[in-house]
């Protein structure tokens, strides 16, 4: 048995957040929040604090970016209000965005999507866990769980998905002292930054091409494309991408969209467009240099 006192006043106070932003190329943002309010407990959430950090220094490292970066360190549900209600009028620059949270759990990737459901960081999100070769769960959209309540409310709905790995509630340590240094694994935690790291590389890399020889198949023989190929490369897969990228680079689709349609990991058809832009045959259609 034991007794519980709250001792509360009401009174005007102050809220504090983080705010971090690195500027790219593009003023197109990708935000990246974790909430703060229970740092005591080591998976709920000081495992999404850890991985925004990690990867906002690794940005930062990076000679340029084609997206800026904003995150967010501020406590659940009303520091995201908060910072909603403040950054009202310029919430059209966020494009992409994830809530990271519960990443260093032994438990498998989960991943949320945003209330949009098909938009493109839940395409991505789910091409990278696929791609991964390891199991994970994927799952719709939900009005309950952490910040995308308020990110994915209907009169603010930005393109913000969860990623996670045992979801909040789901294991016996949840909101417990149990969730402490012990229940979170190192390796799950380099797993976890690997993931959003893909995640977030996806949309660097992206671009869109155009075919310079457009009028039926060029003769690749000719251009050596296959000559400096690292050693680990699935040939065949190659070949493939070669065409599928030959084929849909008519300006209107990305290399993600093409890794999307093809059904070919994003890191091979890159492979194949740096192969085809290396011999002239397509050339980038804003001839962005990406990381
Ligand atoms: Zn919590």
């Amino acid at each position: 048995d034991y007794e519980v006192v709250i001792d509360t006043t009401l009174e005007d106070g102050a809220l504090t957040y983080g705010e971090l932003y690195i500027p790219g190329d593009s003023s197109d943002e990708i935000l990246l929040s974790a909430h703060i309010c229970h740092p005591s407990l080591a998976n709920d959430n000081l495992s999404g604090i850890c991985i925004a950090t990690v990867l906002a220094e690794w940005l930062q490292k990076q000679p340029r970016r084609r997206f800026s970066y904003r995150f967010l360190f501020a406590p659940a549900t009303i520091g995201a209000i908060t910072w909603l209600a403040q950054n009202h009028s310029t919430l059209d620059r966020v494009k992409h965005g994830l809530i990271l949270s519960l990443l260093g759990d032994a438990g498998h990737s989960t991943y949320k999507r945003s209330r949009q459901g098909t938009a493109r960081i839940d395409q991505v999100a789910e091409h990278v866990l696929t791609s991964s070769g390891d199991a994970f769960e994927v799952r719709d959209f939900v009005p309950y769980g952490y910040d995308e309540r308020q990110f994915c409310s209907p009169g603010i709905n930005l393109a913000m998905g969860c990623l996670m790995r045992t979801p909040d509630g789901e294991f016996p340590e949840y909101h417990t002292s149990g969730d402490n240094l012990d229940f979170i694994k190192p390796a799950s935690l380099a797993d976890s930054f690997e993931k959003c790291l893909r995640i977030v590389k996806i949309f660097e890399n992206d671009d869109v091409l155009l075919n310079q020889r457009p009028f039926c198949e060029p003769r690749l023989g000719k251009h050596g494309l296959y000559e400096s190929l690292p050693q680990d490369t699935n040939v065949q897969n190659f070949q493939h991408a070669v065409q599928w990228v030959l084929n849909l680079s008519d300006g209107q689709h990305s290399l993600f969209d093409i890794a999307m349609r093809s059904k070919l990991d994003f890191s091979i058809i890159c492979k194949a467009a740096r192969e085809l832009s290396r011999c002239g045959l397509v050339i980038s259609q804003d001839k962005r240099n990406t990381v």
